[in-house]
C-alpha cells in the first residue's frame, strides 16, 4: 500500500520502519529533515512537505502534541494541501477537540479521517507490539487493516467518531500516571520502613499487581532509570492538559489529576526536560525527606 508517514520521533521512526518492512511504499517526512536518512536508507522515499506525503492511500501522522499536528495539517505545506485524496490516520496522543476539528474540516474536504492512538512505549513500537485504538468510518478502518497489523499486536476498534479513540488515550494515560504515583508513594513509605524497593516490587507484581503497567514501570521506579526518556516528561504533561481540558468541558472531577499534574511540574522544575514522565517518584521520596 501507498502510505505516507509525517512524525518521525522516537514513536514514529519505529512505526514507519515497520511499515517499510511489512513491504509497504512508504514516503516520510519529518520537520527536520535529517531524521529521514535510515528509512530512506532502509526504502523510504522522502517527501519536502506533509502535503507531498498525503497523495496515496493513507497519511498516517505521529507528532508531539496539538501544535505539531495542526501545524502538519493546516499550515504551509499541510495535509489539507494535498493534491491527492489519502485518508488521514492520526495516532499521536491529542486532545478530543482537535479531533473533533480535523474529523469536521477532513469530512468537507472530502477527505477520510480516524484516530488511531497507541499504547507501548518505543521498544513495543520498535517490536511492531503497540495497542491501538482506533475509531473513525468502517471504510477508513478498514484500509487501516494490514497497516495497523504491521505495528501493533492488536487494535480495538471503538467507534465511528474518531475522538473516541482520543478520550479512550487520554484515560489510559492518567491511570498510568495514577499507577506510577500509587506505586512512588508505596515504595517510599517502605523505603522508610527499610524495605528495599525491588522487594516491595517482587512481592506486588508477584501477586495481584502483575500487569504490564506496574512490571514495565515498576522496574524503571526501582533502578532509578529515568534517564534516556522513553516518554518524556512534557510529554506526560501535555498529556495531563488535554485530560484536564477534556474533564473540565464534561464537568468530570478528577481530583487524582491534579496530584499527578503537579508532580510532574515540580519535576520538570528541578529536573529540566530531557527527563521520563516516571521521575513524578523523585518528587514523592524528596518529599518525604529521602
Ligand atoms: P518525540 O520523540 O518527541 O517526537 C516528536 C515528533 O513531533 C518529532 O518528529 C518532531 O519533529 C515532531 N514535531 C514537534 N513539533 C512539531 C511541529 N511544530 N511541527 C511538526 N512536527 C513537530 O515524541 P514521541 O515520543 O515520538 O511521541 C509522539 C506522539 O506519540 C506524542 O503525541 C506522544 O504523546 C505519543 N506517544 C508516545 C509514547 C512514548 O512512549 N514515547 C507512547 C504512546 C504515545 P522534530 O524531529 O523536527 O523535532
Amino acid at each position: 500500500m501507498k502510505i505516507g508517514f509525517a512524525g518521525l520521533g522516537s514513536m514514529g521512526s519505529a512505526m514507519a520502519g515497520n511499515l517499510i518492512r511489512a513491504g509497504h511504499e512508504v514516503t516520510v517526512w519529518n520537520r527536520s529533515p535529517d531524521k529521514c536518512a535510515p528509512l530512506v536508507a532502509a526504502g523510504a522515499k522522502q517527501a519536502k512537505t506533509p502535503a507531498d506525503a498525503a497523495n496515496g492511500e493513507l497519511v498516517m501522522t505521529m507528532v508531539a502534541n496539538d501544535a505539531a499536528l495542526e501545524e502538519v495539517v493546516f499550515g504551509t505545506g499541510g495535509i489539507l494541501a494535498a493534491t491527492g485524496k489519502a485518508a488521514h490516520i492520526s495516532m499521536s496522543t491529542i486532545s478530543v477537540e482537535l479531533s473533533e476539528r480535523l474529523t469536521q474540516t477532513h469530512g468537507e474536504a472530502g477527505r477520510g479521517y480516524a484516530s488511531a492512538p497507541v499504547f507501548g512505549r518505543p521498544p513495543a513500537a520498535e517490536a511492531g507490539k503497540l495497542f491501538i485504538a482506533a475509531a473513525g468510518p468502517a471504510d477508513v478502518l478498514a484500509l487501516c487493516e494490514p497497516v495497523f497489523a504491521a505495528m501493533g499486536q492488536r487494535v480495538f476498534t471503538l467507534a465511528e467518531k474518531p475522538s473516541a479513540a482520543n478520550v479512550v488515550k487520554l484515560g489510559g494515560n492518567f491511570m498510568i500516571m495514577a499507577a506510577i504515583e500509587a506505586m512512588a508513594e508505596a515504595m517510599t513509605l517502605c523505603q522508610k520502613y527499610g524495605v528495599e524497593k525491588a522487594s516491595f516490587l517482587e512481592v506486588l507484581t508477584g501477586t495481584i499487581f502483575n500487569a504490564p503497567v506496574y512490571q514495565v514501570y515498576g522496574d524503571i521506579l526501582v533502578n532509578e532509570r529515568f534517564r534516556p526518556a522513553g516518554f518524556t516528561a512534557p510529554l506526560g504533561l501535555k498529556d495531563m492538559t488535554l485530560v484536564a481540558s477534556a474533564a473540565s468541558s464534561a464537568r468530570v472531577p478528577m481530583p487524582i489529576l491534579g496530584i499527578v499534574r503537579d508532580h510532574l511540574l515540580e519535576t520538570l522544575a528541578q529536573e529540566g526536560d530531557d527527563i521520563d514522565w516516571s521521575a513524578i517518584a523523585g518528587a514523592v521520596s524528596r518529599n518525604a525527606g529521602l
